[in-house]
């Protein structure tokens, strides 16, 4: 159902019927917790977080519909009831012709890469998300990250010039990915005008285009609204049309498949699903249950269309721009326009004085958790060392798990942290492991 909302409010468009209480700690217990995990929000106890935004991955709240296919689970080894319906759904949405089910989006990816990428191979994509750069690397390919960046509503595109250079030149390219939303630059969408133009150079060259789909539905919801053309368009519709852009996608369904576990690989060409076959078998299983269990697929079946359900996202959207709203007004500044799934908070903006080695993002997420027990994530110098280029702290929702009120306490978190940023203490590392040491570095507060 589609109709539009007569109200300036947009509400939650479901009631609650099961109910998990959130934990409620003081202030003094928090500093105590802080302390305790070296001021790395990763080593908290969830049992310790009120409301955890940390990510929107595999956190989303099934549906009572989820729950009912759960138990309608077929758990056959081979040719399960549940994998028809998975296939027959990922079928009518994407188009592809050979549907695998993964564990989760990065299975899918490694399956891709290993079965169809050389030591060498150049692989662009608007920004590889790191699971997907990791896994390209792993197998001696190169990623070649081309964002374009300054469109006013479509600021995951890709940079056309550039990929047709790339295109143009002598390394070998064994397949371009778009990744929608364009999660690496904040979740930001990518326009149907520009998966074209992608798609009409790749069919230049000849070579095969997959999305990287795991937030399809939000990406749709945003051409929707957003791209001339596309009001009178279902996200239905639009997905299709993303889809069928594409010679394949991997998908973490962890997204928008609104599920806890689950992953995608699917395709229409035939030499490249026999390739990947194998390689399932390998690592998930047999090919119709491909590292799930049967009630798995039932449920991604369900979370993939409702997902796409048009009060759904234009809730999302709103819960997003509420957030966003209410973040700047509380007087913590913000990446505009929001992307589909948070909102970033510009920590280099809102304490301008504090060195990057300090740790200015961290800085603002732990003062989060100390005001008002929300669990967000930096992603800045503590992340990526160097390298980072800005200090962001992440303030993902997950799907249909937060209500209005919920958002209202964190905005009034930010707005108590907004007004003592002056007296915030910058961070310094004490313990780091050699890799990936956002997870288990240890801090001090200076
Ligand atoms: C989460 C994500 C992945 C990896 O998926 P997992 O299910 O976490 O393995 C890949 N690409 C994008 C864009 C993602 O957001």
């Amino acid at each position: 159902m589609s109709v539009e909302v007569p109200f300036r409010t947009i509400i939650e468009p479901f009631r609650i019927k099961a109910v998990e209480p959130i934990p409620l700690t003081t202030r003094a217990e928090r500093e105590s917790l802080l302390d305790r995990a070296g001021y790395n929000l990763f080593k908290l106890h969830a049992e310790h977080v009120t409301i955890d935004l940390l990510t929107d991955s595999g956190t989303g709240a099934m549906s009572d519909r989820q729950w009912a296919a759960l138990l309608a689970g077929d758990e056959s080894y081979a040719g399960s009831r549940s994998y028809d319906h998975f296939e027959t759904t990922v079928k009518r949405l994407t188009g592809f012709e050979h549907v695998f089910p993964t564990h989760q989006g990065r299975a899918a990816e490694r399956i891709l890469f290993e079965a169809v990428v050389k030591p060498g191979d150049v692989v662009p994509n608007n920004t590889h998300f790191d699971t997907t750069r990791a896994n390209l690397e792993h197998v001696g390919g190169v990623a070649l990250d081309l964002p374009r960046s300054g469109h006013p509503h479509f600021g995951g595109n890709m940079d056309l010039e550039r990929l047709g250079q790339v295109l143009a030149g002598d390394r070998p390219v064994p397949l371009v990915m778009m990744t929608l939303t364009n999660n690496a630059v904040g979740g930001q969408p990518v326009s149907l005008e520009n998966l074209r133009a992608v798609r009409a150079l790749c069919d230049r060259h000849q070579v095969p285009l997959f999305v990287d789909a795991a937030r399809f539905a939000e990406n749709a919801w945003l051409i929707k609204r957003r791209e001339p053309g596309y009001q009178d368009h279902t996200p239905e519709q639009i997905a299709r049309e993303l889809f069928g852009l594409a010679d394949g996608c991997t998908v973490s369904a962890k997204k928008d498949g609104i599920v806890n576990i689950g992953g995608i690989l699917a395709t229409h060409r035939a030499d490249w699903a026999r390739k990947f076959e194998v390689l399932l078998i390998l690592s998930e299983g047999f090919p119709t249950y491909g590292g799930l269990a049967g009630r798995d697929l039932e449920a991604m079946a369900v979370g993939l269309i409702e997902a796409l359900d048009p009060d759904y996202l234009r809730y999302r959207e709103a819960t997003v721009a509420y957030l966003a709203r209410g973040l700047e007004k509380a007087g913590l500044p913000i990446v505009t326009p929001p992307g589909g799934h948070a909102v970033f908070v510009d920590a280099a903006r809102a304490l301008p004085k504090m060195p990057k080695s300090q740790l200015p993002a961290q800085a603002i997420a732990i003062e989060l958790y100390r005001e008002g027990g929300v669990r967000t994530v930096e992603v800045g110098t503590l992340m990526f060392g160097a390298a980072a280029q800005h200090e962001l702290v992440r303030i993902a929702l997950p799907r249909r798990v937060y209500t209005a009120s919920h958002v209202d306490w964190v905005i009034e978190t930010a707005e108590r942290v907004a007004a003592r940023l002056g007296a915030i203490p910058g961070y310094r590392i004490v313990e780091e492991p050699p890799l990936l040491r956002h997870f288990t570095a240890k801090l001090q507060p200076l």
